[in-house]
Protein backbone atom coordinates (compact mmCIF):
# COMPACT_ATOMS: atom_id res chain seq x y z
CA UNK A 1 0.00 0.00 0.00
CA UNK A 2 1.76 2.95 -1.48
CA UNK A 3 0.77 5.37 1.62
CA UNK A 4 1.89 3.17 4.86
CA UNK A 5 3.60 4.85 6.68
CA UNK A 6 2.89 8.00 5.50
CA UNK A 7 3.28 9.84 8.83
CA UNK A 8 6.59 8.71 9.81
CA UNK A 9 7.40 9.82 5.57
CA UNK A 10 6.19 13.36 6.57
CA UNK A 11 8.44 13.33 9.75
CA UNK A 12 11.71 11.75 7.58
CA UNK A 13 10.92 14.52 5.37
CA UNK A 14 10.90 17.47 7.78
CA UNK A 15 8.27 18.78 6.02
CA UNK A 16 6.78 22.23 7.91
CA UNK A 17 3.68 23.69 6.69
CA UNK A 18 3.73 25.71 3.48
CA UNK A 19 0.82 28.38 4.70
CA UNK A 20 3.50 30.75 6.84
CA UNK A 21 3.00 29.00 10.20
CA UNK A 22 5.89 26.90 9.76
CA UNK A 23 4.43 23.78 11.49
CA UNK A 24 5.78 19.85 11.18
CA UNK A 25 3.65 18.08 8.86
CA UNK A 26 4.03 15.09 10.65
CA UNK A 27 3.30 16.36 14.28
CA UNK A 28 -0.41 17.38 12.98
CA UNK A 29 -0.71 14.43 10.64
CA UNK A 30 -0.23 12.72 13.98
CA UNK A 31 -2.56 14.81 16.68
CA UNK A 32 -5.06 14.35 14.21
CA UNK A 33 -4.42 10.70 14.09
CA UNK A 34 -4.77 10.46 17.77
CA UNK A 35 -7.72 12.66 18.23
CA UNK A 36 -10.81 10.00 18.81
CA UNK A 37 -13.84 10.18 17.00
CA UNK A 38 -15.36 8.45 14.53
CA UNK A 39 -16.15 11.48 11.80
CA UNK A 40 -13.11 13.74 10.80
CA UNK A 41 -12.47 16.70 8.26
CA UNK A 42 -9.62 17.16 5.87
CA UNK A 43 -8.65 20.86 4.48
CA UNK A 44 -6.74 21.96 1.53
CA UNK A 45 -6.08 25.78 2.63
CA UNK A 46 -6.68 27.89 -0.48
CA UNK A 47 -7.46 31.27 0.87
CA UNK A 48 -4.19 32.63 -0.20
CA UNK A 49 -5.20 36.53 0.43
CA UNK A 50 -1.69 37.95 0.92
CA UNK A 51 -0.74 40.32 -1.70
CA UNK A 52 2.44 38.57 -3.72
CA UNK A 53 1.25 35.25 -2.36
CA UNK A 54 0.94 33.71 -5.73
CA UNK A 55 1.83 29.85 -4.59
CA UNK A 56 -1.33 27.99 -4.23
CA UNK A 57 -2.88 30.03 -7.75
CA UNK A 58 0.19 28.36 -9.51
CA UNK A 59 -0.56 24.56 -8.24
CA UNK A 60 -4.60 25.20 -8.94
CA UNK A 61 -3.48 25.80 -12.63
CA UNK A 62 -0.56 23.56 -13.03
CA UNK A 63 -0.69 20.86 -11.13
CA UNK A 64 -4.19 20.58 -9.62
CA UNK A 65 -3.98 16.24 -9.95
CA UNK A 66 -1.30 16.75 -7.71
CA UNK A 67 -3.07 18.80 -4.95
CA UNK A 68 -6.08 15.96 -5.34
CA UNK A 69 -3.64 13.35 -5.06
CA UNK A 70 -2.02 14.78 -1.80
CA UNK A 71 -6.27 14.92 -0.77
CA UNK A 72 -5.95 11.18 -1.50
CA UNK A 73 -3.81 10.37 0.91
CA UNK A 74 -4.75 12.12 3.62
CA UNK A 75 -8.45 10.37 2.76
CA UNK A 76 -7.04 7.08 2.66
CA UNK A 77 -4.78 7.58 5.64
CA UNK A 78 -7.50 9.18 8.14
CA UNK A 79 -10.38 6.48 6.60
CA UNK A 80 -14.00 7.80 6.91
CA UNK A 81 -13.14 11.26 6.56
CA UNK A 82 -15.09 14.06 4.39
CA UNK A 83 -12.33 17.28 2.62
CA UNK A 84 -13.34 20.42 1.17
CA UNK A 85 -11.01 22.39 -0.68
CA UNK A 86 -11.45 25.98 0.07
CA UNK A 87 -10.35 28.32 -2.11
CA UNK A 88 -10.45 32.41 -2.24
CA UNK A 89 -13.86 33.43 -4.90
CA UNK A 90 -11.25 33.91 -7.91
CA UNK A 91 -9.54 30.83 -7.74
CA UNK A 92 -13.00 29.03 -6.88
CA UNK A 93 -13.87 30.83 -10.32
CA UNK A 94 -11.72 29.41 -12.00
CA UNK A 95 -10.76 25.91 -10.84
CA UNK A 96 -13.80 24.67 -9.56
CA UNK A 97 -15.11 22.82 -12.69
CA UNK A 98 -11.63 21.38 -13.14
CA UNK A 99 -11.22 20.58 -9.68
CA UNK A 100 -14.43 18.64 -9.68
CA UNK A 101 -13.64 16.51 -12.54
CA UNK A 102 -10.52 15.14 -10.94
CA UNK A 103 -12.19 14.80 -7.47
CA UNK A 104 -15.00 12.57 -9.14
CA UNK A 105 -16.52 9.83 -6.96
CA UNK A 106 -14.02 10.97 -3.59
CA UNK A 107 -15.71 12.69 -1.01
CA UNK A 108 -14.20 15.76 -1.81
CA UNK A 109 -16.32 19.38 -2.16
CA UNK A 110 -14.72 22.50 -2.97
CA UNK A 111 -15.58 25.22 -1.32
CA UNK A 112 -15.65 29.51 -1.97
CA UNK A 113 -14.61 31.28 1.26
CA UNK A 114 -17.01 34.02 2.33
CA UNK A 115 -14.48 36.85 3.43
CA UNK A 116 -10.91 38.03 2.09
CA UNK A 117 -8.00 37.02 3.77
CA UNK A 118 -8.98 36.53 7.44
CA UNK A 119 -11.05 33.18 5.65
CA UNK A 120 -7.70 32.00 5.75
CA UNK A 121 -7.32 31.99 9.22
CA UNK A 122 -8.50 28.04 10.53
CA UNK A 123 -11.00 28.92 12.90
CA UNK A 124 -12.65 31.64 10.35
CA UNK A 125 -12.30 28.54 7.70
CA UNK A 126 -14.08 26.10 10.21
CA UNK A 127 -16.66 28.60 11.11
CA UNK A 128 -17.51 29.12 7.44
CA UNK A 129 -17.75 25.75 6.21
CA UNK A 130 -20.03 24.95 9.32
CA UNK A 131 -22.33 28.26 8.72
CA UNK A 132 -21.94 28.86 4.83
CA UNK A 133 -21.15 32.25 6.00
CA UNK A 134 -18.87 34.92 6.32
CA UNK A 135 -17.21 34.39 9.94
CA UNK A 136 -14.56 36.16 12.77
CA UNK A 137 -11.86 33.93 14.60
CA UNK A 138 -12.55 31.61 17.02
CA UNK A 139 -10.97 31.15 20.63
CA UNK A 140 -8.11 29.10 20.59
CA UNK A 141 -7.86 26.51 22.02
CA UNK A 142 -9.42 23.89 21.36
CA UNK A 143 -7.70 23.97 18.16
CA UNK A 144 -9.40 22.87 14.62
CA UNK A 145 -7.20 19.35 15.14
CA UNK A 146 -9.46 18.81 18.17
CA UNK A 147 -12.70 20.58 17.94
CA UNK A 148 -12.85 21.80 14.21
CA UNK A 149 -16.43 21.86 11.60
CA UNK A 150 -18.86 21.22 13.61
CA UNK A 151 -16.95 20.75 16.85
CA UNK A 152 -15.02 17.57 15.44
CA UNK A 153 -11.39 16.75 14.47
CA UNK A 154 -10.50 18.66 11.47
CA UNK A 155 -7.03 18.83 9.61
CA UNK A 156 -5.95 22.12 8.02
CA UNK A 157 -3.08 22.08 5.61
CA UNK A 158 -2.23 24.85 2.83
CA UNK A 159 -2.44 23.74 -0.48
CA UNK A 160 1.40 23.88 -1.36
CA UNK A 161 1.25 21.43 1.91
CA UNK A 162 -0.78 18.36 0.28
CA UNK A 163 0.98 19.41 -3.03
CA UNK A 164 4.66 18.01 -1.51
CA UNK A 165 2.51 15.48 0.38
CA UNK A 166 1.74 13.82 -2.64
CA UNK A 167 5.35 13.40 -3.68
CA UNK A 168 6.78 12.59 -0.55
CA UNK A 169 4.57 9.96 -0.85
CA UNK A 170 5.93 9.15 -4.58
CA UNK A 171 9.07 9.29 -3.31
CA UNK A 172 9.87 12.26 -5.43
CA UNK A 173 10.16 15.52 -3.25
CA UNK A 174 13.42 17.47 -3.31
CA UNK A 175 13.09 19.16 -0.39
CA UNK A 176 12.13 22.21 -2.61
CA UNK A 177 9.55 25.11 -2.10
CA UNK A 178 7.31 27.46 -4.17
CA UNK A 179 8.89 31.41 -4.06
CA UNK A 180 6.38 33.44 -5.44
CA UNK A 181 9.04 36.50 -7.02
CA UNK A 182 7.39 40.10 -7.87
CA UNK A 183 7.76 43.91 -6.76
CA UNK A 184 10.69 44.86 -9.56
CA UNK A 185 11.58 41.77 -11.03
CA UNK A 186 12.54 41.03 -13.94
CA UNK A 187 10.93 37.43 -14.25
CA UNK A 188 8.55 37.74 -11.60
CA UNK A 189 6.60 34.52 -11.40
CA UNK A 190 6.54 31.24 -8.76
CA UNK A 191 9.76 29.16 -8.94
CA UNK A 192 10.22 25.62 -7.43
CA UNK A 193 13.54 25.62 -5.68
CA UNK A 194 15.04 24.28 -3.17
CA UNK A 195 14.03 24.88 0.81
CA UNK A 196 17.20 25.64 2.44
CA UNK A 197 18.62 28.52 -0.52
CA UNK A 198 18.77 31.67 0.90
CA UNK A 199 17.29 34.65 -0.96
CA UNK A 200 20.67 35.91 -2.25
CA UNK A 201 20.65 32.73 -4.68
CA UNK A 202 16.89 32.58 -5.58
CA UNK A 203 17.30 35.45 -6.67
CA UNK A 204 20.81 34.66 -8.59
CA UNK A 205 19.28 31.68 -10.07
CA UNK A 206 16.00 33.09 -11.57
CA UNK A 207 17.69 35.99 -12.78
CA UNK A 208 16.39 38.46 -10.74
CA UNK A 209 19.17 39.98 -8.56
CA UNK A 210 19.25 43.71 -9.39
CA UNK A 211 21.58 45.73 -10.90
CA UNK A 212 20.02 48.75 -8.86
CA UNK A 213 19.95 49.31 -4.97
CA UNK A 214 17.22 47.21 -3.30
CA UNK A 215 15.50 45.30 0.03
CA UNK A 216 13.04 42.68 -0.19
CA UNK A 217 10.00 41.84 1.89
CA UNK A 218 10.20 38.32 2.27
CA UNK A 219 7.46 35.95 3.77
CA UNK A 220 4.17 37.63 2.59
CA UNK A 221 3.92 41.25 0.62
CA UNK A 222 2.30 43.01 4.02
CA UNK A 223 3.10 40.90 6.74
CA UNK A 224 6.90 40.26 5.94
CA UNK A 225 9.87 41.01 6.88
CA UNK A 226 11.94 43.90 5.29
CA UNK A 227 15.10 42.95 4.50
CA UNK A 228 18.61 44.75 2.85
CA UNK A 229 20.31 43.49 -0.08
CA UNK A 230 23.32 42.96 2.51
CA UNK A 231 20.61 40.68 4.77
CA UNK A 232 19.34 38.42 1.90
CA UNK A 233 21.88 35.38 3.03
CA UNK A 234 18.65 34.53 5.31
CA UNK A 235 16.54 31.79 4.01
CA UNK A 236 12.59 32.74 2.80
CA UNK A 237 10.67 32.65 5.52
CA UNK A 238 6.88 32.49 6.19
CA UNK A 239 4.50 31.93 2.71
CA UNK A 240 7.31 31.82 0.61
CA UNK A 241 7.29 35.62 -0.98
CA UNK A 242 9.86 37.63 -2.22
CA UNK A 243 9.16 40.91 -3.33
CA UNK A 244 11.63 43.04 -4.66
CA UNK A 245 11.62 47.22 -4.14
CA UNK A 246 14.22 49.85 -5.45
CA UNK A 247 16.12 51.12 -2.59
CA UNK A 248 15.91 54.72 -4.19
CA UNK A 249 12.31 54.81 -5.76
CA UNK A 250 10.05 53.40 -3.38
CA UNK A 251 8.26 55.93 -0.97
CA UNK A 252 8.34 54.60 2.66
CA UNK A 253 5.26 56.39 3.36
CA UNK A 254 3.13 55.02 0.55
CA UNK A 255 4.44 51.50 1.09
CA UNK A 256 3.22 51.68 4.62
CA UNK A 257 -0.03 53.28 3.16
CA UNK A 258 -0.58 50.37 1.16
CA UNK A 259 -0.14 47.79 4.07
CA UNK A 260 -2.41 49.97 6.90
CA UNK A 261 -4.86 49.90 4.12
CA UNK A 262 -4.65 46.25 3.42
CA UNK A 263 -4.63 45.27 7.35
CA UNK A 264 -7.50 47.29 7.85
CA UNK A 265 -9.67 45.97 5.24
CA UNK A 266 -9.34 42.37 5.67
CA UNK A 267 -9.47 42.94 9.77
CA UNK A 268 -12.54 41.95 10.91
CA UNK A 269 -12.86 44.80 13.47
CA UNK A 270 -14.08 41.75 16.40
CA UNK A 271 -10.98 43.23 18.94
CA UNK A 272 -9.99 46.91 19.56
CA UNK A 273 -6.30 46.21 19.49
CA UNK A 274 -6.31 45.40 15.74
CA UNK A 275 -9.67 47.68 14.96
CA UNK A 276 -8.39 50.71 16.78
CA UNK A 277 -4.42 50.38 16.52
CA UNK A 278 -4.79 49.96 12.82
CA UNK A 279 -6.26 53.01 12.27
CA UNK A 280 -3.90 55.03 14.80
CA UNK A 281 -1.05 53.87 12.48
CA UNK A 282 -3.02 55.26 9.28
CA UNK A 283 -3.55 58.85 11.13
CA UNK A 284 0.49 58.79 11.67
CA UNK A 285 0.85 57.68 7.87
CA UNK A 286 -1.12 60.29 6.64
CA UNK A 287 0.38 63.43 8.56
CA UNK A 288 4.04 61.42 7.42
CA UNK A 289 5.07 61.61 10.81
CA UNK A 290 5.72 58.87 13.74
CA UNK A 291 5.27 59.42 17.34
CA UNK A 292 7.70 56.84 18.50
CA UNK A 293 6.82 56.15 22.08
CA UNK A 294 3.32 55.91 20.76
CA UNK A 295 4.06 53.77 18.32
CA UNK A 296 5.86 51.68 20.44
CA UNK A 297 3.05 51.42 22.86
CA UNK A 298 0.45 50.45 19.97
CA UNK A 299 2.90 47.70 18.48
CA UNK A 300 3.07 46.18 21.92
CA UNK A 301 -0.50 46.22 22.15
CA UNK A 302 -1.34 44.85 18.88
CA UNK A 303 1.34 42.22 19.38
CA UNK A 304 0.07 40.84 22.53
CA UNK A 305 -3.18 41.62 22.95
CA UNK A 306 -5.14 41.10 19.51
CA UNK A 307 -7.32 38.13 19.23
CA UNK A 308 -5.94 36.53 15.95
CA UNK A 309 -2.79 36.65 14.62
CA UNK A 310 -3.65 39.28 11.86
CA UNK A 311 -3.54 41.91 14.18
CA UNK A 312 -0.41 40.50 15.79
CA UNK A 313 1.31 40.05 12.59
CA UNK A 314 0.90 43.70 11.83
CA UNK A 315 3.86 45.17 13.46
CA UNK A 316 6.70 43.30 11.89
CA UNK A 317 7.19 44.92 8.65
CA UNK A 318 6.53 48.47 9.86
CA UNK A 319 9.39 47.93 12.49
CA UNK A 320 11.87 46.75 10.04
CA UNK A 321 10.95 49.29 7.33
CA UNK A 322 10.78 52.01 9.82
CA UNK A 323 14.69 50.91 10.78
CA UNK A 324 15.96 50.31 8.02
CA UNK A 325 14.15 52.36 4.67
CA UNK A 326 12.41 55.15 6.16
CA UNK A 327 15.03 57.56 7.18
CA UNK A 328 16.07 57.32 3.71
CA UNK A 329 12.77 58.54 2.79
CA UNK A 330 12.65 62.00 1.93
CA UNK A 331 10.09 63.72 3.84
S1 LIG B 1 -6.90 40.78 15.45
FE1 LIG B 1 -8.03 41.92 13.83
S2 LIG B 1 -8.72 40.34 12.44
FE2 LIG B 1 -8.16 39.30 14.36
S3 LIG B 1 -10.03 39.22 15.58
FE3 LIG B 1 -9.03 41.14 16.13
S4 LIG B 1 -9.95 42.66 14.73
FE4 LIG B 1 -10.40 40.64 13.87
Amino acid sequence: MKNKNIIAKLKISNLRGRGGANFPTHAKWQMFADANSKKKYIVANGSEGEPNVLKDGYILKNHPEVLIEGLKIALDTFKGSEAFIFLRRDYFKKYKKKLEKLIGDLPITVFREHGGYLSGEETVLCEEIEKNLPARPRTKPPFPGQAGINGLPTLINNIETFYQIAKIAQGKYKKTRLYSITGKASYKGVFELPVDWAIKKILTKTKNKPEFKYFVQVGGGASGDILLASETTQKVSGSGAIVIYDRDQTDAWVLMRTWIDFFMQENCDKCTPCREGSYRILEMIKDRQFDEKRLDDLFFVLENTSYCALGRSIPLPFRSLIKKILPHTRN
